[in-house]
């Protein structure tokens, strides 16, 4: 078991910057994900902890110990990749065993260890079977189970269950997170799938273009998104990010191309200054706007443009607004599944003032940063 730290790393690739000055730490017993769209520079940071990559610039620790100079094989963890890479000549058991066996363990403890993985992965009864016969869930735990069976510092996983259908990712990402707690290894996952993330992890670490963008509790940073990208990258239908003006007659957000005005509570009227006044982002999730079909007097009134039903919800778009002929400002709704308004109904919406970010649209920093 280890902390995992990362000072200034910098990994490029020719004109590529892979890791753009990235620092974070994971705690011992962490289970930290690594989040981000394609390309942001989680797999060139994970398999630079492992030492498969090198950067260029920057320090990384394993425990106390630097290990930039150590070969992979010395750094005592456990990689997990997103495809299996099992033996395919081997048993179950011999695919797992494989790891103690090239550092010469004692056969009976071999044989103990793998037990109690196989019982801990709920995979005993398939310890005799080659990977050919396997189903992905089961290949996925074998590829695990031979990754824990060295008692390494820390794991770090790759995508892990990529491969696997929607039902059985469900299933092995609860699975997964209760199995380390109780091993309480260090664990960095990768994934680009923020209910996985959001799930699993202790923290999450937001990553774009090779950069930190914020690493944090996942509902902290659903909660608190620092910048536009994690704002608009968390959630799903994302956060409504439009842009707008503050008007100081009224005291009141002007969202552009439209004519509402969004009243605010003192808290946000506190960090507007008149240098960024004019260049802001109203940011909202659909799920903190309430919609009715009757008139209610302190409600914005629209139209609503589309529905889209999902069974345990409605996603409505309503029209605020038109930028062009063809190109309208929306704002969408999450509404309670029995709320099924249709095109063109007129409905009442209300936003809860509390739950309103506001951006400054030059920094894209939210502005508690800013202020
Ligand atoms: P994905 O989710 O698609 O795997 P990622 O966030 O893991 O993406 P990386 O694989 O770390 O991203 O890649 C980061 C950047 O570095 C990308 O622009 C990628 O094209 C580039 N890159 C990664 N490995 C190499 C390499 N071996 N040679 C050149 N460029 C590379």
């Amino acid at each position: 078991m280890a902390e995992i730290r990362l000072d200034n790393v910098v990994k490029k690739f020719g004109n590529v910057i892979a890791i753009n000055n990235v620092s974070f730490e994971i705690e011992d017993r962490e289970f930290l994900v690594m989040l981000g769209p394609s390309g942001c520079g989680k797999t060139t940071t994970l398999r630079s902890i492992a030492g498969l990559e090198h950067p260029q610039e920057g320090d990384i620790f394993i425990g106390p110990r630097r290990v930039n100079t150590l070969a992979p094989a010395d750094r005592d963890i456990a990689f997990v990749f997103q495809f299996y890479a099992l033996y395919p000549h081997l048993s179950v058991q011999n695919n797992i065993a494989f790891p103690l066996k090239a550092a010469k363990v004692e056969p009976t403890e071999i044989k103990k260890r793998v037990i109690n993985v196989a019982q801990m992965l709920r995979i005993e009864h398939i310890l005799d079977r080659k990977p050919s016969v396997l189903s992905g869930g089961e290949m996925q735990r074998v590829a695990i189970g031979r990754s824990m069976v060295r008692r390494p510092k820390a794991f770090l996983m790759d995508e892990p269950m990529s491969n696997l259908d929607a039902k059985l990712r469900v299933d092995m990402r609860s699975e997964l997170k209760s199995l380390q707690q109780q091993l309480g290894t260090t664990t960095v996952y990768v994934t680009h799938d923020q209910v996985e993330a959001m799930s699993m992890a202790d923290r999450i670490a937001i990553m774009d273009k090779g950069q930190l963008q914020q690493i944090g509790k996942p509902t902290d940073v659903y909660n608190w998104p620092k910048n536009l990208f994690v704002a608009g990258f968390m959630g799903n239908p994302a956060m409504n990010l439009l842009p707008c003006c503050f008007e100081s007659a009224s005291q009141q957000l002007k969202i552009e191309h439209t004519n509402f005005a969004i009243k605010l509570t003192q808290n946000h009227l506190d960090l507007i200054r008149p240098s960024i006044s004019e260049n802001l982002v109203f940011g909202i999730r659909p799920e903190h706007i309430s919609l009715s079909t009757t008139s209610i007097a302190s409600g914005l009134k629209a139209k609503v443009h589309l529905v889209e039903p999902l069974g345990s919800a409605n996603i409505v778009d309503i029209v605020l607004g038109q930028v062009s002929a063809d190109k309208f400002v929306l704002l969408r709704v999450r509404t309670h599944p029995s709320i099924v308004p249709k095109s063109g109904e007129t409905v009442w919406i209300q936003i809860d003032p509390k739950k309103i970010h506001i951006f400054d649209r030059s920094t894209t920093l939210v502005l508690s940063e800013t202020a």
